[in-house]
C-alpha cells in the first residue's frame, strides 16, 4: 500500500494540511489567536531564509537573529524618524540586511562550519550591542516606538488583513525560493559543503554560491524584521536577545533543515506547542532541550524527514479498510518516463580539445608528486595513463581540472593556457570529469546529479527561474529529458529518484560519467572509472567508452584495468613517480620493458 504513495501525494497532503492551519486563525476571531498566527508566519519567513541558508548550503549561522534585527531596525527609522510608509521603508530593510548579510558571509568564504557558527555568533553580540550604542539611531535601550501599521486606501491595516498580508508574503516567499532551489543554483547550493569539488568541476563558484545563500537568507530575514517591527509598533534590543538566533537555528533543524517543509513544521512545533503549554512557561527552556534531544536522536532529519519516512504509512493506515490503491492522485512527472534516448553523445560543436601539459610540477611537503610531466592528448582521442599507485596519475588530472594548481609548468587547452586557473573557470571551457572516489551530491537524486553537470550550459537567469517565466521552465524541461537520457544511458534510470549517497559504489561511478557527460564536454577526465565495478558494469562502461570513442570528445583515462586500456585506447602514457616512463601506442606502451618493471616491479 505504501508505495502506492508517491512523493508528490505525500507532499500534497502536508500542503493541504497547512492551508487549513493557514485559515484557521482568522475564523477564530480572537485577537491573540490572530497576532500569535502573524508571528508564526513571520517566523516561517526568516525560517525559511535560514534553511536556505543553512538547510541547502551547509553554512551555519548563529547570527540570524542580528539580522531579523537589522531589518526591523531599517524598517523603524525609516519610518518613524523619516516619516516612510512601511511599504516605502520594506525594500530598503531586505538590501540593508541583505548587505549586512553579504558581510558574513565573507568569513564564510575561508572557514568551516564551526568556526563560521562562532564568527556569526560573535557578529550577532556586535550588532545586539550596537543596538544599544548607537543611542541616537536606535534609540539605546528604549528602542524606538511608534512603527506604523501598513496602510491599505488611507487606513491602516486591521489585525486580520495584516495576518491575511503576512500569509500571502510566505505563499509568495516559498513559491520564490522553491523555483531557485529547483533551479541548477539549488542543485549546486547542496554541494557548496558536501562536495565542494564536484561544484566547481561543473562550473560553479562555492564563493557566489555561498553570498548568494547569505544575501538571500538575509533579505528574508530583514522582511521578517520589518513585519516583526510594524506586528509591534516597536523596536527594543530586548526583542532580538542572542536566544533569538539560537532559535531559528532550532527550528529549522527541527523542522528538517534543507526539505520545503521543514520551516513550517518547525516553528509550528516551536512556537505553537509551547504557546498552548502555556502553564508550563517556566519548563520552556527545558521542554526545549529535552525535545531537541529527542529529535536529534531519534528524528534526525526533522519532523520533514520523518514525515517522508513515515508518513505514508502512517497515512496507509488512517484511511485502510478496502480502500482501492490511490494511483489517480500519483501523478508521475514525465522526467522519469523512459525517455526517448535523446542522442545522449552529442558533444559541443568545433568539440575534441588539445590537451598538453609542459614540465608540469607538483610536490606534497617532501613529497613529489609530480615531476615535471609532458603530455600531449591529441584531439578527440583516448588517452590512457597508467601507472602504480602513488604515481601522480590524480593529481595530473587535479593540475588539468584546477583543484591543485601546479607549481611548475603550464596547461594547454588547443592552445589556450589554464595554468592555475579557477576549476570553475577551466570547466567553462568544456572540462569536465570523474573522481577516484566519487563525489556525488549525496542528498540529491541521481537525476538531479547528472542535471548538475549542465551548469555551465544553462542560460536563464536566476531571476527567470524564481518567477518561473517560461524561458526557465522550458531550459529545464529539456534539460530534464537529456539528464534522463544519459541516465538511461549509463543503465540507472530504475534510480532516477534515489538519493546519490545511497546508491551501491559501482552505480555512483557510473553516475558521476553521466553527469560528466551531461556537460557536452570537449574534455573528459576519467579517474579509475573501472575500479570496483561487477563484471555487468565494466561491460557497460567498455560500451560506453567505444560510444564515447565515436564522438568528436577527447578523452584522458586514468585506469589500471589493461585490457580496457588495450581495447580502447588510442594512445597509453605511463608515469611512474611522477615521470613519464612511455607515451605510445596501447600494443607497445604496455609491452615496454620499463613499464612492466614499473608495475611488476620485478
Ligand atoms: P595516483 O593517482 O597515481 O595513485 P596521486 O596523484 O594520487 O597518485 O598521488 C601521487 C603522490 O602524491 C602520492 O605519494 C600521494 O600520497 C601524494 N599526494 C597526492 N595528493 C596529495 C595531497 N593532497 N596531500 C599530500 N600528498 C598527496
Ligand atoms: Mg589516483
Amino acid at each position: 500500500m505504501s508505495e502506492s504513495m508517491s512523493p508528490a501525494f505525500r507532499r500534497t497532503g502536508l500542503g493541504v494540511a497547512l492551508v487549513l492551519a493557514a485559515v484557521l486563525p482568522p475564523l477564530t476571531r480572537d485577537g491573540y489567536v490572530l497576532h500569535v498566527a502573524t508571528v508564526v508566519g513571520i517566523y516561517v519567513l526568516i525560517a525559511m531564509g535560514l534553511n536556505v541558508l543553512f538547510g541547502y548550503a551547509g553554512q551555519v549561522s548563529l547570527g540570524h537573529g542580528a539580522l531579523v534585527a537589522v531589518g526591523a531596525y531599517t524598517a523603524a527609522v525609516l519610518t518613524v524618524d523619516h516619516g516612510w510608509s512601511f511599504w516605502a521603508a520594506v525594500g530598503p530593510a531586505m538590501a540593508v540586511s541583505a548587505a549586512v548579510g553579504g558581510l558574513m558571509a565573507l568569513p564564510a568564504l575561508r572557514l568551516s562550519s564551526w568556526h563560521l557558527a562562532l564568527i556569526t555568533l560573535a557578529f550577532a553580540m556586535v550588532v545586539g550591542s550596537l543596538l544599544t550604542e548607537l543611542r541616537d539611531l536606535t534609540g539605546g535601550f528604549a528602542g524606538i516606538i511608534g512603527v506604523p501599521l501598513p496602510e491599505a486606501g488611507g487606513r491602516p491595516l486591521t489585525e486580520e488583513q495584516l495576518y491575511w498580508l503576512v500569509l500571502a508574503l510566505v505563499v509568495v516567499a516559498t513559491w520564490l525560493v522553491a523555483n531557485v532551489l529547483r533551479s541548477r543554483i539549488g542543485r549546486a547550493l547542496t554541494g557548496v559543503r558536501d562536495a565542494p569539488d564536484a561544484v566547481r568541476t561543473v562550473g560553479a563558484a562555492p564563493v557566489r554560491l555561498k553570498i548568494f545563500a547569505f544575501c538571500l537568507s538575509a533579505a528574508l530575514a530583514g522582511l521578517g524584521g520589518a513585519l516583526l517591527a510594524t506586528t509591534r509598533g516597536m523596536v527594543t534590543p530586548d526583542d532580538f536577545p542572542i536566544e533569538f538566533s539560537l532559535f531559528f537555528l532550532l527550528v529549522v533543524i527541527i523542522g528538517g533543515a534543507g526539505r520545503t517543509a521543514g520551516p513550517f513544521l518547525g516553528t509550528l512545533a516551536f512556537f505553537v506547542v509551547p504557546e498552548l503549554l502555556d502553564d508550563l512557561a517556566e519548563w520552556r527552556l527545558l521542554i526545549y532541550a529535552v525535545a531537541l534531544l529527542v529529535l536529534i536522536v531519534y528524528v534526525p532529519h526533522g519532523i520533514a524527514g520523518a514525515w517522508e519516512e513515515h508518513g505514508p504509512r502512517i497515512v496507509a493506515r488512517l484511511t485502510a479498510g478496502g480502500r482501492h490503491r490511490s494511483e489517480g492522485a500519483v501523478a508521475v512527472p514525465s522526467v522519469d518516463a523512459p525517455a526517448p534516448r535523446p542522442t545522449p553523445m552529442t558533444s559541443r560543436p568545433g568539440s575534441g580539445l588539445r590537451l598538453r601539459t609542459t614540465d608540469l610540477r607538483r610536490s606534497f611537503g617532501g613529497v613529489r608528486a609530480l615531476g615535471g610531466v609532458d603530455l600531449s592528448v591529441e584531439p578527440g582521442t583516448i588517452h590512457a595513463l597508467v601507472g602504480p599507485n602513488g604515481s601522480g596519475k590524480t593529481t595530473l588530472l587535479n593540475a588539468v581540472t584546477g583543484l591543485v594548481p601546479p607549481e611548475r609548468g603550464r596547461v594547454l587547452l588547443s592552445g589556450t593556457e589554464v595554468s592555475r586557473q579557477a576549476p570553475e573557470r577551466i570547466a567553462r571551457l568544456g572540462v569536465a570529469r570523474t573522481f577516484q572516489t566519487p563525489l556525488l551530491l549525496p542528498r540529491l537524486s541521481a537525476l538531479e546529479n547528472v542535471l548538475l553537470g549542465a551548469y555551465a550550459r544553462e542560460r536563464v537567469s536566476v531571476v527567470e527561474h524564481a518567477l518561473a517565466l517560461p524561458r526557465g521552465w522550458s531550459e529545464s524541461r529539456l534539460l530534464r529529458e537529456e539528464a534522463a537520457g544519459y541516465l538511461d544511458f549509463v543503465g540507472l534510470t530504475p534510480y532516477a529518484r534515489t538519493p546519490a549517497g545511497i546508491l551501491p559504489h559501482g552505480n555512483q561511478r557510473l553516475l558521476e560519467i553521466a553527469r560528466a557527460l551531461m556537460a557536452r564536454p570537449r574534455l573528459l577526465l576519467m579517474d579509475e572509472p573501472a575500479a570496483g565495478l561487477s563484471p555487468a558494469e565494466l561491460a557497460m562502461l567498455d560500451g560506453l567508452l567505444r560510444e564515447i570513442r565515436a564522438q568528436d570528445m577527447t578523452v584522458l583515462l586514468v585506469e589500471h584495468h589493461i585490457e580496457l586500456v588495450a581495447a580502447v585506447a588510442d594512445q597509453v602514457t605511463v608515469l611512474d613517480a611522477g615521470v613519464t616512463l612511455v607515451s605510445a601506442e596501447p600494443s607497445i606502451a604496455l609491452h615496454d620493458a620499463r613499464v612492466l618493471h614499473a608495475y611488476l616491479g620485478s
